[in-house]
């Protein structure tokens, strides 16, 4: 018998963000792509491990089979998604781990976990629950602000927010992800009121189309990018102090955590969005952590003029044809690389250009555009506009921010707000002056971080 009943339900508004106005959001149509030769396993993405390997180059491995763990916290494993043999170790500046590489064999044979059912999951104590969720792999899923690093096993947060969908039209609807998935995603949830006071579910209030899933949303979201994402909802409901270490996690990944307690294998699907600015190109594709991501394009054109966006248009990173899909990430984007600058692309009027600004043409109309990778100009001094304190969803005034961060004045940085950044890289995109704020923000966030931990 399922356990949840309907919650009172709060809502929660953030006037402050962007309206996505880009070609090519992805349709709700589904393709598999599952069928791959190669996945990876990409160390060097997820941020503020130490990893030791636990597989070389030549070793035979099965779905589920550890890959590597964090030297700081030996028990956080990193397992393998795909069966076959790995094929290289690839290496980064300072002997970063980038890739390790697995070349998929046809049988895809599994290490097989304990299953747990919902009866045996609600005697579990949790410290034999969170041991449970660390040997199968699927602890990682689960991060903590404001870092957003693993969340530390050693702590119990007073709230973990599970965040559905995002604001950003580019990334997995619900309806594609959720829709069929009712008891993962209800044993997933029961898994993490063991681990939390309070678990919080956000859903935007334009999404909510799966009837189940309205009952179990306690945060409904108005707002446009990043409204939604974990961080915002949490600046604008914390209760306490202690809110800002809440842990968070991406409701797809809720469900692998659902689908390995119910399966007793580690999970590997995941639904990615995908979008190459044209129509027809862009839509969801049901696919595996860890493909390959030029096994997602079937362009048969010379890709060398593409930039592969993984993660978000705004927030996430630069790849190319032959890297791979991270393990938090659910969103591709390829976009043209501009081939040249525009001659003082800056002075001209604009009608095609994707900007925030008022100042040119394209704001006076509501029509997506394509985008490229031209910067439109390159960085100069701040002009004092302050759009990008009037943009950014938790107050922060990024322009002070950064002077603080250069002029080394961190605790003025603090006292700006610097933690309550949630790397959504609004500022760096609507400043005239084309600096990178949320770069700035994000090393500066990153760089107090380990000197607290070295101080502990
Ligand atoms: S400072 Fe920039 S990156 Fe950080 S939350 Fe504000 S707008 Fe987003
Ligand atoms: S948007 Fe750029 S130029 Fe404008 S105030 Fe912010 S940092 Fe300065």
């Amino acid at each position: 018998m399922r356990e949840f009943v309907s919650v009172a339900m709060k809502t929660v508004r953030v006037k402050k963000g962007w309206r996505f106005k880009i070609n090519g959001t992805p349709s709700p149509e589904i393709e598999n792509r599952l069928e791959v030769k190669h996945v990876a396993a990409t160390p060097s993405k997820i941020p503020f491990i130490k990893p030791r390997l636990l597989a070389r180059s030549g070793d035979q491995v099965k779905i589920g089979s550890p890959l590597f763990e964090d030297k700081k916290n030996p028990g956080i494993k990193f397992l393998s998604p795909g069966s076959g043999k790995v094929v290289a170790v690839n290496y980064g500046p300072r002997r970063v781990i980038e890739e390790i590489i697995i070349a998929l064999d046809a049988d895809e044979s599994c290490e097989t976990f304990e299953t747990v059912d919902a009866k045996t999951l609600s005697r579990l104590d949790r410290k034999t629950l969170i041991l449970k969720l660390m040997a199968g792999g699927v602890w990682p899923f689960i991060r903590q602000l404001p870092y957003r690093e693993i969340a530390n096993p050693k702590l119990k947060p007073a709230s973990i927010l599970v965040s559905l969908d995002s604001a950003d039209p580019f990334q997995p609807s619900p309806e594609v992800c959720y829709n069929n998935q009712r008891s993962f995603f209800d044993m997933g949830v029961q898994a993490l009121r063991k681990l939390a006071e309070r678990v919080t579910i956000i859903q935007s209030a334009k999404n909510r189309s799966i009837d189940w899933l309205n009952q179990l949303v306690t945060h409904q979201v108005l707002g446009d990018y990043p409204a939604n994402d974990p961080g915002v909802v949490l600046y604008h409901t914390r209760q306490s102090p202690a809110d800002n270490h809440a842990w968070y996690i991406n409701g797809q990944d809720l469900l692998l955590i659902g689908e390995f307690l119910s399966t007793g294998l580690y999970p590997i699907q995941r639904v990615i969005s995908f979008s190459d600015g044209t129509i027809e190109n862009s839509k969801h594709i049901k696919t595996r952590l860890g493909i390959k991501l030029n096994e997602l394009y079937s362009s048969h054109e010379n890709m060398d003029h593409l930039r592969w966006i993984v993660g978000g248009v705004l927030s996430g990173y630069t790849s190319h044809a032959d890297g791979f899909l991270g393990m938090y990430e659910t969103s591709v984007m390829v976009i043209e690389e501009a081939q040249k600058s525009e001659f003082f692309g800056f002075a001209r009027p604009g009608s095609d250009k994707l900007s925030n600004s008022r100042t040119v043409l394209s704001a006076l109309s509501s029509a997506p555009l394509k985008v490229n990778s031209d910067m439109h100009g390159e960085e100069r001094p701040c002009i004092n506009c302050g759009y990008c304190a009037k943009i950014c969803p938790v107050d922060i005034l990024p322009q002070f921010t950064y002077k603080s961060i250069y002029a080394d004045e961190i605790e003025e940085a603090l006292a700006h707000g610097l933690l309550d950044c949630v790397e959504c890289g609004l500022c760096s995109f609507v400043c005239p002056s084309k600096i990178e704020l949320s770069e700035l923000l994000i090393d500066a966030k990153h760089m107090y971080r380990r000197e607290i931990n070295q101080g502990a």
